[in-house]
């Protein structure tokens, strides 16, 4: 019997001294340059047969003719990866106030604590905790952002109460999540939350000397708050009940190690080294508080290194960005991050009620409408999900996300797990269509998935273990 062989769509990118080349499933090779130009010549056969049942088994290849099996199993490995759009929006982010103590410079939305007018009325925040539950998906994250919702721990409350009386009867698996500074927190709130299986996330950008010089309040002490406020909910919710982040500033940069090195003291499990958004007031003050992805870069490797020290001397700490990029590529199932979805997460797997009575896609997007952007409001608070989706503008963010209407992603060998990101392309270029490569999400992605392939390539068992802990679906951040 004759064994025959045909390529199965697939794209290839050099990465210095070696190919790497991703089939539509997702699973990847690492190539060298005669191997790479076989596969470019349609001519695997050329290959050694090690190299060739490698490729078939991670579906650049299949049989003549082709097995039921095979071609059902790369059915299933495709639609893996899109499973979380499937199911509805499950993320609903409730924005019930702008106000903040904090005055960081780059913040893009928050309003003073005396200042009333950007808060949400009940009968909105009655609306969107109804509207919650018109999406399908069986397990609901509903998250309270800011502001500082816990200034407003009444509105706070007041959704809780109403989302759990209701899920009396919809039975859903339902996790709430309150961002805050953690400053206005107390024992009374601790209980409510402890009874509601309530976690917190925080924001903490280094030890005091960074922390307080990024969020700066009038009494200069909010790194001793917040670390007040993470003991409390550890001592009165439970040892996992916070989880904190932090957002690279101007400043952060000259030190990644002694912020990484904080999380360790801290003893938090995990730290989300962001980039600071382009969005908002940082980018009208861009020049005295921005960076180039080129410095980020830099600080974002010192700080990774350092984080992996602390893990191979046995203190767990995991990376959240790095998480998401590594179970793209290492894990069949995906976690659903929605910026890199296509079709896009945005409004279809995420919605934001806001606190100027709109529901927007993402938070980005309801960040944006704060800088005067208001474009892409989905409807009323209130409006069902039915005509949130059918929305001139939810169709056009799916549209303008399709890696096949977008020439840059058609021919990039990450598009099995990225995709455009037509908020950010508003954002930044004002044109939900711009193409890819000329926006920065598309660079620092380019960039992500780049050196998370060559240091898997390069990584010993050790560090690999440690990479597929952290590709977990279940360790990513959504
Ligand atoms: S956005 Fe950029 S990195 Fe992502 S698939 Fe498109 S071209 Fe590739």
């Amino acid at each position: 019997m004759t064994y025959s062989s045909s390529l199965l769509p697939y794209n290839l990118r050099c990465l210095g001294e070696h190919w790497l080349a991703v089939s539509s499933s997702g699973d990847h090779i690492f190539l060298d340059d005669a191997e790479a130009e076989s596969l470019r010549a349609g001519d695997p056969q050329s290959l050694p047969l090690s190299t060739q049942a490698a490729l078939k088994s991670r579906f650049f290849l299949r049989s003549e003719p082709e097995s039921l099996g095979s071609a059902r199993l790369l059915a299933a490995r495709r639609s893996a990866r899109h499973e979380t759009l499937k199911t509805g929006p499950s993320l609903h982010i409730i924005v019930p106030t702008l106000q903040c103590a904090h005055s960081c410079q780059y913040c893009q939305v928050s309003r003073a604590l005396e200042d009333n007018g950007h808060t949400m009325p009940l009968n909105d925040l009655y609306a969107a905790c109804d509207s919650i539950f018109d999406s399908n998906a069986p397990a609901l994250t509903i998250e309270f952002q800011g502001g500082d919702p816990l200034l407003r721990y009444d509105l706070v409350q007041a959704a809780i109460l109403r989302i759990v009386a209701r899920n009396e009867v919809e039975k859903r698996s339902i996790r709430f999540v309150v961002a805050s500074t953690l400053h206005q927190l107390n024992e009374d709130m601790c209980d409510f939350f402890k009874q509601h299986q309530v976690y917190l996330s925080t924001s903490l950008d280094g030890p005091a000397s960074l922390h307080n010089q990024n969020r700066p309040t009038p009494t200069r002490d909010s790194y001793q708050k917040t670390i007040r406020g993470i003991g409390l909910a550890r001592q009165h919710i439970g040892k996992d009940s916070v989880s904190a982040l932090m957002t690279t500033a101007q400043i952060s940069l000259k030190h990644p190690e002694v912020i990484v090195d904080e999380y360790a003291y801290q003893q938090l499990p995990e730290i989300f080294l962001r980039p600071l958004s382009l969005y908002g007031f940082a980018k009208r003050n861009q020049t005295r508080l921005g960076y180039t992805l080129n410095q980020f870069q830099m600080f974002y490797e010192r700080a990774l290194d350092r984080i992996i020290e602390w893990n191979r001397r046995g203190v767990y700490l995991r990376e959240v960005y790095a998480s998401i990029i590594l179970n793209k590529i290492l894990s069949p199932f995906d976690n659903g991050y929605v910026d890199l979805q296509s079709p896009t997460g945005a409004g279809s797997s995420v919605l934001v009620y806001n606190y100027d009575g709109y529901v927007y896609p993402s938070d980005e997007a309801r960040m944006l409408a704060e800088t005067g952007d208001t474009s892409l409001r989905l409807g009323k608070i209130g409006t069902s999900l039915a005509k949130l989706q059918e929305s001139p503008i939810q169709q056009s963010l799916i549209q303008a996300s399709l890696i096949e209407h977008s020439r840059d992603c058609r021919t990039c060998v990450y598009n099995p797990f990225c995709s455009p990101n037509p908020v950010d392309a508003q954002a930044q270029l004002h044109d939900l269509y711009a193409p890819a490569s000329s926006t920065e999400h598309c660079q620092r992605h380019l960039w992500l998935f780049d050196l998370f392939y060559r240091r898997i390539r390069q990584a010993d068992d050790n560090l690999l273990d440690l990479y597929y802990s952290w590709a977990q679906p279940d360790s990513v951040g959504e």
